[in-house]
């Protein structure tokens, strides 16, 4: 074997803070370990002096954060001798479920609603392998459907009420801290089940349990007898903004909805699964839930895109859409250091991306000259 330092998944990089022993076989394919970039154009925008990140989870290998939890839950399904998962996904998770059985030579049972997931994501579903099970219904059918079957088949759930899913998702916090070498002021990020916006904050909390018993602040998932304790890499915090489509935002109405709309599909989701722990998050990082419109949804992904050359998928854009009306509005201070999570690549969705861009393309005559003109036209002042 060669002796370098290839990257091999987030199970192995971070393996002392997960539930894993020596003899675990990992199924991983290099999950983790994505970029976090700098916004260098859309800051200024903003008229404030705030340093903007962007932690590009679109990166992962099947596109999305989810294969950091995916890798952890199949791991552990695998060591538990279960031969199948099943999961209801607005698509990431249905992609990243059949791609990490489909490695593990298992089978992945996944359970999408009809018509409403993008292009990209039913298309990994189905060339990895998946049995795709469309239903005549949203998420929040396909999640009921989920637990009850569980009861009666023998599936292992791959959805993040899984909790080795969010044991995987942690490490988000852990490389942010990493990379930056404390933690940011803000963390932003889109909230449909709340499963994403819990896991950064166990793995904000493990990371800043300092020694000597002490904790720098309380930490309600780890009753006082935190492993970590004394393992702490950082003092601080940040407070914790999860943002949701307005037609999809149960967090903002303070109750389930029960007929969510958006085109941001893969936080179309009025049954939260994560309820409880996401409302202790808020309260425990002083942070906030808002809501956004799809239209300002869409301007953030155009936004990325054009200005900075990074594309997320419309769920993934609400992050930076929220943030920027807080940075404006100065919720978010002056000096702040701001993360937001893009949940997913921009290329899931490639339909959303072209309706955005009407009128976007030249068709002319093949020859020089018009090819020519349609150049110098389009860069006429
Ligand atoms: C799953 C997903 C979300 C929502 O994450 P939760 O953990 O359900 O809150 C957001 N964006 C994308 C791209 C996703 O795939």
């Amino acid at each position: 074997m060669p002796t370098g330092s290839r990257y091999t998944g987030l199970i192995e990089h971070y393996r002392d803070r997960l539930p894993v022993s020596d003899s675990t076989r990992i199924i991983s394919l290099g999950e983790g370990n994505t970029p976090l970039i700098r916004l260098e154009n859309i800051p200024h925008e903003t008229g404030r002096e705030v340093e903007i990140y962007v932690k590009y989870e679109g990166l992962n290998p099947t596109g999305s954060f989810k294969d950091r939890g995916m890798s952890m839950a199949v791991t552990r399904a695998v060591e538990e001798g279960s031969r199948a998962v099943l999961c209801a996904s607005t698509g990431n998770t249905s992609a990243s479920a059949a791609a990490y059985a489909a490695r593990a030579g298992i089978t992945a049972f996944v359970i999408i609603p009809e018509g409403k997931i993008a292009l990209g994501k039913l298309a990994q579903a189905m060339i990895h392998g998946a049995v795709v099970i469309q239903i005549r219904g949203n998420f929040d059918d396909g999640m009921r459907l989920v637990k009850e079957v569980a009861d009666h088949a023998p599936v292992t759930i791959v959805n993040s009420i899984n909790p080795y899913r969010l044991q995987g998702q942690k490490t988000a916090a852990f490389e942010i801290v990493d990379a930056l070498g404390r933690a940011p002021d803000y963390h932003c990020l889109p909230v449909g089940n709340a499963g994403n916006i819990t896991a950064h904050w166990i793995g904000y909390c493990e990371y800043s349990h300092q020694g000597d018993g002490r904790v720098t602040a309380a930490c309600k998932y780890c009753a006082g007898e935190c492993r970590y304790a004394g393992r702490g890499v950082t003092g601080t915090r940040p407070v914790m903004v999860g943002y949701q489509a307005s037609g999809s935002a149960p967090f903002l109405r303070g109750e389930m909805v029960d007929h969510p709309e958006t085109v941001a599909t893969a936080i179309r989701i009025g049954h939260p699964q994560s309820w409880d722990s996401a409302w202790k998050v808020k309260e425990e990082s002083g942070g906030w839930f808002d809501e956004c419109s799809d239209a300002e949804i869409l301007a953030a992904q155009k936004l990325l895109t054009s200005r900075e050359g990074i594309f997320c998928e419309p769920a993934s854009a609400i992050s930076v859409a929220g943030a920027l009306r807080d940075i404006r509005s100065g919720r978010i201070p002056e000096g702040s250091c701001v993360v937001c999570t893009l949940t997913g690549h921009g290329l899931k969705d490639p339909d959303t991306a072209i309706r955005q861009c009407e009128g976007g393309m030249l068709t002319v005559d093949a020859t020089l000259d018009a090819v020519k003109r349609a150049i110098l036209d389009s860069m006429a002042p």
